[in-house]
């Protein structure tokens, strides 16, 4: 299939502006584009290196009228973006991926429901619309279960543990007291996993896709903290979750970039915990360690551009900067040598000025001549840390 490429020089827009989009802006502009970017929040990290900047909330019509005469293309950083806005902007320019993509999933209960009924590997889920359907609703699941918003939740943000009967009634308390109307949750099964892994998918416009290498994630109170590249194991368990991951993203119709997260149960088989319609806290190694990042792609994906080849030139591991975390860099008179002088370390800083509890401020990407040297150098940082 032939597929109309967006020039570089043209403008493309990207809804979101933290981290994600400020990697996507970084990444255009290396291939010649410019960016707009639309964030509420005028601090948010991809207005410092936008070309065209609109913190202005999302439900602004003059602004969307602004917004759509200016780009070619239009991505978003994060699902939690409002999927009528895109099915506004699709009416002038392509939207990718697309609103019908971001509605499956933004949703948790769509998401589970569209991979369940098309034959995907999910835990056992169950929907929930007031909460004194909990007891009733975690019976069909079984316990020990979890119960999560169905929307707008993220990095372990409104999520509630039910590992048996007893804790019913304090969750139901804790969902009454957090409802909003017309709200929705999802109950699942609590997953006894072995490990949690994930695994980047780039499907272009003309339906041709690639995968990147699986990785290994470690998390702490639901956020992300650590991932290995590649992700010890073998190399039958990395095809099956490659073509798995391809097969959810062509169902999908998907184009961009998208992220399978995945929990491997102890028997080796893989359960689809979500995915993302975008590039990936875990996906943030291919910056440093690949031929072409995963930024890279999503420019390249939505242009309409050959994607590129995806080369691993080292193994990885990339340690999260959370809250405090960033202190060492951020503080004046901190002393920020203890990791600029472990080898193959490469820092990012996310440019936001507060530091807040569970809040992303960067990341290092450790760099080894293997998987174990490259572990070494990011457990010395984490000690350090620590001290
Ligand atoms: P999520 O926001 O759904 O990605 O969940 C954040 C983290 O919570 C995951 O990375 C897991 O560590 C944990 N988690 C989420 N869902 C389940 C589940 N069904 N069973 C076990 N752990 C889960």
């Amino acid at each position: 299939m032939k597929v109309a490429v967006i020039e570089p020089g043209s403008i493309l827009g990207v809804l979101g502006g933290g981290q994600l989009g400020a990697m996507f802006t970084l990444a255009a502009c290396r291939l010649g584009y410019r960016v707009a970017v639309w964030d509420p929040d005028p601090e948010a990290p991809a207005h410092l290196v936008a070309t065209h900047s609109f913190p202005v909330p999302f439900n602004d019509p003059h602004i969307l009228e602004r917004f759509a005469r200016l780009v070619s293309v239009v991505t978003y950083e994060w699902e939690n973006i409002p999927a009528e806005l895109c099915r506004a902007l699709e009416q002038q320019m392509p939207v990718r991926p697309s609103s019908a993509v971001l509605s499956v999933i933004q949703d948790r209960l769509e998401q589970k429901g569209f991979l369940a009924s098309n034959g995907f590997p999910v835990p056992r889920f169950a929907g929930l619309t007031v909460p004194d359907q909990l007891a009733r609703t975690v019976r069909e699941v079984g316990y020990p279960a979890l119960c999560k918003t169905a929307t707008a939740g993220y990095d372990g943000k409104g999520q509630w543990r039910i590992p048996r009967e007893s804790d019913v009634p304090s969750v139901e308390r804790a969902l009454v007291e957090s409802a909003r109307p017309g709200m929705r949750w999802i109950v699942e099964s609590l997953v006894p996993f072995e490990r949690e892994l994930s695994i980047l998918v780039v499907r272009g416009a003309d339906g041709q896709s690639c995968s990147y290498p699986l990785v290994e994630n470690e998390h702490e109170e639901g956020i992300l903290r650590i991932t290995r590249v590649p992700a010890p194991g073998s190399s039958a368990m990395a095809e099956r979750a490659a073509a798995l991951a391809c097969q959810v993203v062509d169902r999908l119709e998907g184009v961009g970039v998208f992220c399978l997260e995945l929990f491997q149960l102890p028997g080796g088989e893989l359960l689809i915990n979500e995915v993302a319609p975008r590039p990936h806290n875990s996906g943030h190694y291919t910056l440093d360690v690949c031929s072409v990042s995963q930024f890279e792609q999503q420019v390249r994906a939505i242009c309409g551009m050959p994607l590129g080849e995806v080369r691993l030139l080292s193994p990885a591991v990339m340690v999260n900067l959370i809250g405090d975390d960033a202190a060492m860099f951020m503080k004046k008179d901190a002393d920020c040598r203890t990791l600029l002088d472990i080898p193959g370390a490469v820092l990012h800083l996310y440019g936001k000025r507060e530091m807040r509890p569970r809040r992303k401020m960067g990341h290092v990407t450790f760099l080894g001549e293997t998987l174990d040297q490259a572990l070494d150098r990011a457990k010395q940082f984490r000690r350090t840390m620590r001290d």
